[in-house]
């Protein structure tokens, strides 16, 4: 029965270009395992970043691991180590390294899975000898403390300089043969942005709050920080590995930046990637000329507009012939350049996020965007044929009131209205789609001292706008599922408390629901309760940068309404404090 799942996984290399094949022989061996399926983790840069960055080691070997498809897990899951890498097709057991890419909170309980399904035991304190189990990704440099029980160690930060950094420790070790307990302490102590979680522990007050997580050794870092890039020197971060099956098939995808210094006061992408940084144009372009790229670049970043080279790296672009795609477009910095970009690239459809229904509540949320911004864009969309937008907003922000709510709906037929004057005619071909998600407030963003609105709360506001709009021609509504939104925050706010909990779910086939219901924690406690000021947070055990006081300052700041402009990198700016020179890392920045 085996065959078969080598079977699907020889079918994925039949289709791929780009593939890694390197002989083990005497190199470090690296499973890379992403917690969902194929399609997902092809579709994810970060992953696929990774994949070759380690390969681009002479000493390491990588090879991809995913979460299995629904129709293989009976199978694999009747005994453990079925689980197996794409590329030799071993079981994750003969590796020296397992290492998750991880993005978001809700795959924590896959993670957990695919180790059962590898058969390796799920809590690091159980393991001896080979592999250790590692993990990385944004998901866990938001707050790493409800999975840390089942990793060894953490990658915290970005790749670009942590990786080399860790492969030549890995060099400086070789022929050693140590315990793990002693690879994981030397680790710790000599790799800035490694955090090994056994080796630090937390301490609760009475009433169950944090009082802090402590290292068991004052060698070690007390803060590990979150390491970040240099774009500038960096090699800029693309597809690697092209494949029909996954959601990007014709598609280059292609960072361009990361960070944003708009200070949405929702983004925990936009406070944890400051400051703000950019590819320059040259690198880019060069970038796209692996053999098999398909003629299609999707161009990504929090705000792909804001790129300062954009207009020249478009045109670039388009002259050689390439089409372009964009990850998101804000409303106010769609112009000539962007639309003629859209119309060669023969765009049909456009998402724009104006995040919030009222001015009032874009004020909050310091998403410093007008209604008239809004409808001028979808105007000049419109005008140039690109007739289905997409609406992005949440519902369950801060202040929120039935008012934001009814301005939602107010601007989703605005919005229509403005589309179906500019469409030349050709209304039936107009559609506005509306996605509604529920606010999640983030760690180390301004709302991090903010609750979560609730489930009940949030299917009411979810019913009411859906009355409001239903048998409005060519108008959709999607809404996420509140429940699931809960879960997100339980996982992205939690402490290693919740360890028990993901068992449950992760182990025992439990749901979520009746995890919660049978478990003496409390899981209102982390996802319902407004913070005070002094409350110690479990991620703060990582240092981003950014200072609290300038995030509870914004918190106080959205309560008043009042907006912040954007950063000013390079302009001797210390506002939030990650540009601070011992911060900063000698990180260049473009001035914008
Ligand atoms: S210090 Fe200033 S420019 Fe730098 S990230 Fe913070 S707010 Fe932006």
């Amino acid at each position: 029965m085996v065959w078969k799942l080598k079977q699907r996984q020889q079918k994925w290399l039949e289709a791929e270009t780009g593939t890694v094949f390197k002989d083990w022989g005497a190199k470090f061996t690296i499973a890379l395992a992403f917690p969902n399926r194929y399609a997902l983790g092809m579709s994810n840069l970060g992953f696929q970043y990774v994949y070759s960055a380690f390969n681009r080691f002479e000493t390491v070997v990588c090879e991809r691991v995913f979460y299995p498809e629904p129709e293989d897990i009976p199978l694999i899951a009747q005994a453990p180590g079925r689980l197996l890498s794409v590329e030799s097709q071993r079981p994750l057991q003969d590796f020296d390294l397992v290492a998750f890419s991880v993005p978001y909170e809700n795959d924590y309980t896959n993670l957990v899975e695919m180790l059962r399904f590898a058969g390796i035991p799920a809590r690091s304190a159980q393991r001896s000898g080979r592999p250790l189990v590692a993990a990385g990704g944004v998901a866990l440099f938001i707050n790493p403390e409800p999975v840390v029980d089942y990793l060894d160690f953490l990658f915290i930060g970005e790749s670009e300089d942590l990786l080399p950094e860790f492969v030549d420790f890995l060099g400086q070790r070789r022929g050693r043969s140590s315990e793990r307990s002693e690879i994981l302490t030397d680790l710790a102590k000599s790799v800035k942005g490694i955090y090994v979680p056994s080796l630090y522990e937390p301490a609760f007050h009475k009433d169950g709050s944090l009082e802090g997580v402590y290292p068991l050794s004052p060698d070690l870092p007390e803060r590990i920080t979150v390491r970040r890039a240099d774009l500038l020197q960096a090699q800029p971060c693309g597809t690697s590995v092209f494949t029909p099956n996954t959601e990007f098939s014709n598609v280059m995808l292609l960072e361009i930046a990361r960070g944003c210094g708009r200070g949405c006061r929702f983004c925990a992408a936009g406070f944890l990637y400051r400051p703000v940084r950019y590819h320059g144009s040259s690198k880019l372009l060069q970038a796209v000329a692996a053999d098999g790229a398909p003629n299609r670049i999707g161009l990504v970043s929090a705000a792909v507009s804001d790129h300062p080279q954009i207009a020249d790296l478009c045109s670039s672009f388009l002259e050689r012939g390439n089409s372009l795609s964009f990850s998101s477009l804000r409303a106010d910095s769609i112009d000539s350049h962007i639309l003629s970009t859209l119309e060669a690239s023969e765009h049909h459809a456009v998402a724009i996020a104006p995040e919030a229904g009222s001015e009032r509540l874009r004020r909050v949320i310091n998403k410093n965007l007008s209604l008239e911004q809004i409808y001028s864009a979808a105007d000049m969309l419109a005008q140039k044929g690109i007739l289905n937008i997409k609406l992005y907003f949440m519902i369950g922000l801060p202040t929120e009131t039935l008012q934001d709510l009814e301005e939602i709906v107010e601007t989703a037929k605005g919005i229509r209205h403005h589309v179906l004057s500019s469409s030349r005619g050709k209304t039936r071909l107009a559609t506005i789609t509306l996605s509604i998600n529920s606010f999640v407030p983030k760690p180390f963003t301004p709302f991090q001292w903010a609750p979560f609105a609730g489930v009940t709360e949030l299917k009411q506001k979810a019913k009411w706008i859906q009355k409001a709009l239903a048998r409005l021609p060519n108008v959709r509504v999607h809404f996420d599922m509140p429940r699931w939104a809960y879960v997100q925050a339980l996982l992205s706010r939690g402490d290693r408390r919740l360890s028990s909990l993901i068992d449950k779910v992760s182990l025992e086939n439990t749901a979520w629901s009746q995890a919660m219901r049978a478990s003496p924690l409390n899981p209102d406690f982390w996802v319902m309760r407004e913070r005070k000021k002094e409350e110690k947070f479990p991620w703060e055990i990582l240092d981003p940068g950014i200072e609290r006081d300038y995030l509870w300052e914004e918190y106080g700041r959205a309560l008043k309404e009042k907006q912040t402009p954007r950063c000013r990198p390079g302009q001797n700016c210390t506002r939030c404090g990650a540009c601070a020179p011992e911060k900063a890392n000698g990180i260049e920045i473009i001035k914008q």
